[in-house]
């Protein structure tokens, strides 16, 4: 793992920096370290540096890890969603990020009831509309306001994108992101003060344009050596 606390603290700097930039409270942006394709020790080590909240992005994947880690990580999902891991899912991850249509979020609604859970979401947004790319479109999203401020058993935090992989355009699709948020917000009535948007390549820029809480794998842990 090489320096882990030292990745961390560096991490944690730059993010704090961008707060600055960006006239923010360093404290408004979490650090998610995204854990998948990693073994449970590098995770041990950033949690003995003193982070709590890790992302996952298979469930078959993150459950012997969850077995063995400490019990007070907060375990965020963050991959593709299907339907048959969904209680898994929401027995074991209280923030779900990867929520990218309204069928799988009345879905999770019905499951979250019937586990006695109340996990947080985020709404994946397909904010480029590229083919390759699933997620709501902004007109989804927009005309799944009513139904989405019906929801009684998981709590819309706000909403989550990837933009196109070109870190010089990604500031953009962050602010259209944003303004998204603003207006399904006022269609919908939900607070939705999350944004789960940055990642390793991009995370200032996201910082920069309102993100609440950045994604971040191989800027902490090292490449992967699998995709994931
Ligand atoms: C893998 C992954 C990340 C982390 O990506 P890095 O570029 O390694 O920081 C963030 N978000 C999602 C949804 C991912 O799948």
């Amino acid at each position: 793992m090489g320096d882990l606390a030292g990745r961390l603290a560096a991490l944690r700097g730059r993010i704090d920096d961008a707060c600055r930039r960006a006239g923010r409270e360093t404290g408004e942006v979490a650090l998610l370290a995204v854990s998948k394709t990693f073994p449970a020790e590098a995770v041990q080590e950033a949690y003995e540096a003193g982070q709590r909240c890790f992302g996952e992005s298979r469930q078959q994947e993150a459950a012997p890890k969850i077995e063995v880690l400490p019990t007070d990580i907060e375990w965020h999902f963050i991959g593709g969603l299907q339907r048959n891991k969904a209680r898994k899912v929401v027995a074991a991850f209280p923030v779900i990020h990867s929520v990218d249509s309204l069928r799988l979020a009345e879905y999770l609604d019905r499951v979250a009831g019937e586990e006695g859970k109340r996990p947080k979401i985020y709404l994946e947004v397909n904010i480029a509309g590229e083919a390759s790319k699933g997620g709501f479109s902004a007109k989804e999203l927009l005309a799944s306001a009513g139904a989405l401020a019906g929801f009684r058993d998981v709590e819309i935090t706000g909403l989550m994108a990837i933009p196109p992989d070109d870190a010089e355009a990604a500031r953009r699709w962050f602010a259209a992101t944003r303004e998204l948020r603003d207006r399904l917000r006022v269609e919908s009535g939900l607070a939705l003060t999350g944004l789960s948007m940055g990642m390793s390549a991009d995370f200032e820029d996201a910082v920069l344009e309102g993100s609440t809480v950045v994604r971040v794998g191989s800027a902490l842990f090292g490449y992967r050596s699998y995709p994931a």
